[in-house]
């Protein structure tokens, strides 16, 4: 009677799942992550991978967003032969790297090249986090150095989107080397007198914000962008203080002087064609 009773009770209580009933086929419509909206996918491309309704900024590739910056078909891809090698012999890294290559057509977790934004010819570069979460490696640093170092010698502004989650572990000390190396680059470009403008999409963090991507001349960034070095619990651990809820994000640093403008996808590429003209003195920078 007593075992009856027991065996009677539910061990576990059945929660039902939102997502299970409102999983949508993937590739026709998109659900917000932000306010649940159900959007066309064909819609949302439109609007440059933007929510209508909340604003909420989907990731972007690094083929979208370069179509949604350039001036018609006027960019050449620089160092797309680049890809990563295994140092460390980091167990799975190759597999991993191999999968990563095939899902999203690119060698590594940044795409850079030339091309004319209103008319300006600039060096771009952005970072792809579908790409090991657009961590830094050695070929993502190598390829921005010598972005950079292409800038500096055609004295071409260098325009520089950054989503990623920081350092790669895999690469070791050899990832953080990386932070010295797009540094030095950046500074030889500033002694040569050339416009950098870093914008910041969401994640920037760990080593990518701690080095390049806080060096621009210009900081921008995207609307909500988590951007930051350590996770915020890992923080509140350090300094026993409960920090702010929009720590961390471009809004907030943005009121604390780390950026100059929070913008828009929508209104990016006007954004930086108003930058690059008042940096430009007839076709040339001085
Ligand atoms: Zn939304």
């Amino acid at each position: 009677m007593i075992q009856n009773l027991f065996r009677k009770q539910k061990k576990y209580a059945t929660i039902p799942s939102p997502q299970v009933k409102k999983d949508i086929p993937e590739g026709l419509m998109r659900k917000c992550p932000d306010c649940g909206s159900i959007i066309v996918t064909k819609e949302l491309e439109k609007n440059l991978k933007v929510c209508k309704k909340c604003q909420y900024h989907f990731p972007m590739t690094a083929p979208e967003r370069i179509a949604s910056l350039i001036d018609e078909e006027r960019f050449f891809e620089l160092d797309a032969d680049l890809s990563s090698k295994d140092p460390l012999s980091f167990p799975n890294y190759s597999a991993k790297l191999a999968s990563d290559r095939e899902k999203t057509n690119m060698n590594e977790a940044i795409v850079t090249g030339e091309g004319t934004v209103g008319g300006h010819p600039c060096i771009i570069g952005v970072m792809d986090s579908r790409f090991r979460m657009g961590s830094m490696g050695s070929v993502v640093g190598e390829k921005i150095a010598r972005a950079a170092n292409r800038a500096s010698m055609k004295r071409y502004p260098f325009i520089l989107f950054s989503a990623s989650g920081g350092a790669r572990m895999q690469e070791g000390v050899l990832s953080l080397m990386q932070m010295a190396k797009t540094s030095a680059a950046l500074e030889r470009m500033h002694r040569n007198r050339v416009l950098f403008v870093s914008v910041l999409t969401n994640p920037t963090t760990g080593g990518v914000s701690a080095s390049f991507s806080s060096l621009g001349d210009i900081n921008l960034a995207e609307p909500k962008a988590l951007i930051g070095f350590a996770g915020r619990r890992v923080i509140e651990q350090t300094v026993r203080q409960k920090l702010p809820d929009d720590f961390q994000t471009a809004e907030f640093l943005l009121k604390n002087g780390q950026l100059d403008k929070v913008v828009p996808r929508c209104e990016m590429r006007q954004t930086l064609i108003r930058v690059l003209d008042l940096h430009t003195v007839g076709g040339s920078l001085d």
